[in-house]
């Protein structure tokens, strides 16, 4: 097994991350999409890095247990469930299907385990019953149930938040409500575990020992992480955001519940912006893949650019880092191409590129072993292929298998598919244009080509049309 060192939030240090359990698989719980809309680019953004993390550590050598939830019980979906007049497990399966879809077009290795929030409200009763037991929850007058901040003097370890000087805290970051005035709480921190029955909830109810209700959104994620598991992982993943209160709030429920540790390293990534501004819908900023590919941009162009910035930063998205991703795609492109045909190679769908050798020291792979440099990994790659060193046909395409990008510049053939005429027209002109250095006119039929569903890969001496996958 090849080490791999990444940032953990909760020691603010750079760590080995090595597996807790004696059969050394590595257990790793992210917390998934809420499926009630499309998942935004910034969604993406924090599946695609633990989607480069899970495809590093398998290439490592590391064995890996990875699950990623579905969160199908909030306001958000029941609403969206109760406006269409659909059950909500109707209305939540759609909007799963439909992150699936742009997961597999976005190259996302699917989870081990993708358990559903609704499928699994009786493991959260027990959990919540167990905190009742221990005295870390209570039953308020209405049936809702809290947990009771006071009982677990760790709380904030992970944020190093002071619970103490938080002023009211009525909604957190990702704009979900704590019910700060609604119930009747011993204290305003303490967060709910279940939800009592109202009536804007409609049909959505489940029967507990409080009367019907809900589950609060925290405690799916920490029940979930404990039945498929155990009660103690190496690594748990989401987004800055989630930091706090959520996974605060997972962090006490289970270790109230399991009185072990919960959680070994935390991975969170930062945010995507949109041209510097925070995306929103009514900034008119807020992207999805299918917005992206209207405009011309295929998914691998959008994989490339979503992974390009190091995942402790915040990666400013713009149009124009979207275009300079796929110009570098295609020009990777040409050389995989190229490399293939001189060495007579080809990849297996299906290879897991486990122990390659590297050139020592390979700069490239050395980056993303340490805390998952994908910007200057990208950086090595391209200074390796330019300098026509001896990168290996077969390390290269293990550095674009941990990319995840290995599917669109190895495993699709170029010239099996054939190309309408009117496309093959508007690439001649643009292949004139460009060798009369008429550069802004190039570009300008390269665009059009991609909003018809058409990628150019140039060449030496010529180029290659290619359809575009969703
Ligand atoms: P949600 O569907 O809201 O539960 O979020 C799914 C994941 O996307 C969580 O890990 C969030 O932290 C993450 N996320 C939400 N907004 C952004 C953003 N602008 N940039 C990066 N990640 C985000
Ligand atoms: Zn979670």
């Amino acid at each position: 097994m090849n080490i791999v060192r990444l940032y953990n939030t909760q020691s603010r240090q750079i760590e080995d991350i090595v597996p807790l359990n004696p059969d050394k698989i590595l257990r790793i719980y992210c917390c998934g999409p809420t499926v009630y809309n499309y998942a935004h680019i910034g969604n993406f953004r924090t599946f695609l890095l633990q989607d480069v993390l899970h495809r590093l550590l398998l290439t490592m050598g590391y064995g890996v247990k990875f699950v990623r939830n579905i969160t199908d019980i909030d306001d958000k979906t029941i609403r969206g469930a109760q406006q269409e007049n659909v059950s909500l497990r109707s209305f939540t399966e759609r909007w799963t299907d439909i992150f699936h879809r742009d997961c597999e077009a976005l190259n996302i290795l699917p989870p081990d385990v993708e358990p559903k929030a609704a499928s699994h409200v009786a493991e959260q009763i027990a959990m919540i019953e167990t905190l009742i037991q221990k005295k870390h929850a209570y039953a308020a007058a209405d049936g809702s149930v809290y947990f009771r901040l006071s009982s677990f003097p760790d709380y904030g370890k992970l944020s190093r938040i002071d619970i103490k000087q938080l002023a009211t805290q009525n909604e957190n970051s990702a704009g979900r409500t704590n019910l700060a005035d609604e119930y009747d709480r011993d204290s305003v921190h303490d967060f709910a575990l279940w939800k009592a029955y109202k009536a804007e909830d409609g049909d959505v109810f489940w029967e507990s020992p409080w009367g019907k209700g809900r589950p609060g959104w925290h405690i799916e994620c920490s029940a979930m992480s404990v039945k498929y598991l155990g009660e103690t992982i190496d690594i748990h993943g989401g987004g800055i955001d989630l930091c706090f209160p959520h996974h605060e709030n997972e962090i006490a429920q289970t270790e109230c519940a399991t009185g072990k540790l919960f959680v070994k390293h935390w991975f969170h990534s930062e945010h995507l912006q949109v041209e510097g501004q925070k995306m929103s819908k009514s900034l008119g900023n807020l992207f999805t893949l299918s917005d992206l590919k209207n405009k011309g941009y295929d998914a691998s162009t959008v994989r490339y650019a979503l992974i390009s910035g190091h995942y402790r930063q915040i990666l400013n998205f713009t149009f124009a880092g979207l275009d300079a991703a796929r110009s570098a795609l295609s020009k990777l492109k040409a050389k995989v191409v190229n490399l293939c045909e001189k060495n007579n190679l080809s990849f297996d769908e299906n290879f897991l590129p486990k122990n390659i050798t590297y050139h020592s020291p390979n700069s490239a792979i050395e980056a993303l072993k340490n805390d998952l440099n994908v910007p200057k990994c990208l950086g090595e790659i391209f200074s390796a292929l330019n300098d026509a060193q001896n990168m290996e046909l077969q390390e290269l395409y293990a550095l674009c298998f941990i990319l995840g990008i290995e599917k669109f510049l190895f495993h699709r053939d170029l010239k099996a598919i054939e190309v309408p005429s009117d496309i093959a027209e508007l690439a001649a002109q643009r292949w004139q244009a460009k060798g009369n250095k008429n550069f802004d006119e190039s570009d300008r039929l390269r665009q059009l080509l991609g909003e018809k569903g058409w990628n150019v890969v140039d060449q030496k001496d010529g180029y290659e049309l290619e359809k575009m996958d969703f």
